[in-house]
């Protein structure tokens, strides 16, 4: 006998979206069939009549807190408000430090997680500045044993302070970690900001006297993204290397990616829904810098080409750039070089997709499960375990009620005291939540328990990092 079937709900699977019924046996999906249909016999049915069913989300990139970092929300808070937001597989960073290699930054972040993840987890390795050859040496056997995608910066994005450590890489190791990356199959995050334009931008600012947070955008600015960008896919183009910029804020980001992907390149995009939605104008708000995330939000034409981006498929991830702290630490700052970045928003991330693409853009129920879970299944080495509702992948679910339509206030949400969605109108959101086939969160409850999660070893496919695949 199955143990759950989830009837009557619209499936999205990878062959398209209609009116199905899913099986579950265990951990994984056992049959997806028509509704209805004979010899399904399950202990429990869940009647997702009226409902979208669609696959647990897959949060590409969050930053999450651990001794290191006391300021930030550790796994067991964001992870919690993760999967009430439907998201069940959450990237995190191991983050390298002085005086220690990436299989240290790798168990640090194994620390952060055990026992205290409510979703599945896994951890892109961050090099620090001036990566040795031993570092970078590490790339192979790292991809090797399931760690098989890497994060580099090409700024060390703020002036130097106690608070902000300088993680740049030189174009020089650059294309040395490049090669190393393509050669052991592995797939490399940048941050991509040119570091020389950036510093200039803050010297200018303070001759100018602009130096309030709300000028942001004009230190980190479009050009700066243009021009890394084009570096970057040179670079990476030189070296057969596939990339994923991560936080695109600029429409000259978008048009890069699209034009190294035109030509075969496999380079990938990810946005955040906070991009997508809000404006450097929002930065001028009493407490503007609640919206800020590094490098900065541009114009509102750059978030309608976000949503364009998404839409067309040039874009292949929405992403929360997760750093969750507290409000007061959230507002402390207030110069663009000290203002803390980052995004509390994990749990909104799927609701906002729904809301923003699905109901007010017309998009596609397979569109915004690409861009909300499969793309990044694909392109981190999880897919079809993660990111498909199909028979013998993990029974992550995410059921969305599309008639949900209101305001959302911090009331709903789980994370800190303070939300940039505040009052933002939304239409359809999710409502239960399934992980390896256990039900974690049920019309709003919590079945879930800090221990449920678990580390996904991970391999990327060669169609991934050879040509742009999603
Ligand atoms: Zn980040």
């Amino acid at each position: 006998m199955l143990d759950i079937t989830i009837s009557g709900g619209t499936v999205v699977t990878p062959s398209g979206a209609r009116i199905m019924d899913v099986h579950i046996s265990g951990d994984t999906i056992a049959a997806v069939t028509l509704p209805g249909a004979e010899g399904f016999t399950a202990g429990q049915t869940i009647d997702a009549t009226g409902m979208v069913v669609a696959p647990g989300g897959i949060e590409p990139h969050a930053h999450i807190g651990g001794p290191r970092q006391p300021e930030r929300s550790g796994a067991e808070p964001v992870s919690r408000a993760a999967i009430f937001g439907g998201t069940t597989t959450v990237l995190d960073f191991a983050t390298q430090v002085p005086g220690h290699d990436l299989l240290h930054a790798v168990d640090e972040a194994a620390e952060r997680w055990k026992g205290q993840g409510y979703t599945d987890y896994a951890y892109h390795p961050m090099f620090g500045n001036r990566a040795s050859e031993t570092d970078i040496g590490q790339i192979p056997e790292l991809v090797q044993s399931g760690i098989p995608s890497f994060k580099i910066f090409t700024t060390s994005i703020r002036p130097p302070s106690p608070q902000m450590e300088d993680r740049r890489t030189d174009f020089g190791r650059l294309g040395s970690i490049m090669e190393r990356v393509a050669t052991s199959g592995g797939m490399l995050l940048v941050h991509s900001e040119d570091d020389e334009m950036v510093h200039y931008n803050y010297e200018r600012a303070e001759a100018e006297g602009h130096y309030e947070w709300w000028h942001m955008n004009e230190v980190h600015s479009r050009e700066s993204e243009d021009v890394s960008f084009r570096r970057v896919t040179r670079l990476a183009e030189l070296k057969s290397c596939p990339v994923y910029f991560v936080h695109i804020s600029a429409i000259e980001g978008i048009q890069e990616v699209a034009r190294a992907r035109s030509l075969g390149m496999p380079v990938y995009g990810e946005t955040l829904h906070n991009y997508a939605c809000f404006s450097a104008a929002n930065y001028r708000e009493e407490n503007g810098m609640k919206y800020h995330t590094y490098p900065s939000l541009k114009d509102e034409s750059d978030g309608q080409a976000m949503w364009q981006g998404l839409l067309d498929g040039t874009l292949s991830t929405v992403a929360t750039d997760l750093v969750s702290t507290t409000w007061e630490e959230k507002i402390k700052f207030k110069t663009v070089a000290d203002v803390t970045g980052g995004h509390n928003g994990i749990e909104t991330r799927v609701g906002i997709a729904y809301t923003e693409g699905v109901a007010k853009r017309g998009m596609s129920l397979e569109r915004f499960v690409e861009i909300t879970s499969s793309n990044a299944a694909r392109i981190f080495g999880m897919y079809p375990q993660k990111g498909a509702i199909a028979p013998g992948s993990d029974a992550d679910i995410t059921i969305i009620d599309p008639s949900i339509k209101r305001k959302l206030t911090l009331d709903d949400l789980h994370l800190e005291d303070y939300s940039i969605w505040e009052g933002w109108d939304i239409e359809g959101w999710p409502v239960t939540t399934l992980l390896r086939g256990k039900v974690v969160v049920e019309k709003g409850q919590l079945l879930g328990s800090p221990g449920d999660g678990q580390f996904l070893k991970r391999s990327i496919s060669t169609a991934v990092t050879s040509r742009p695949a999603c």
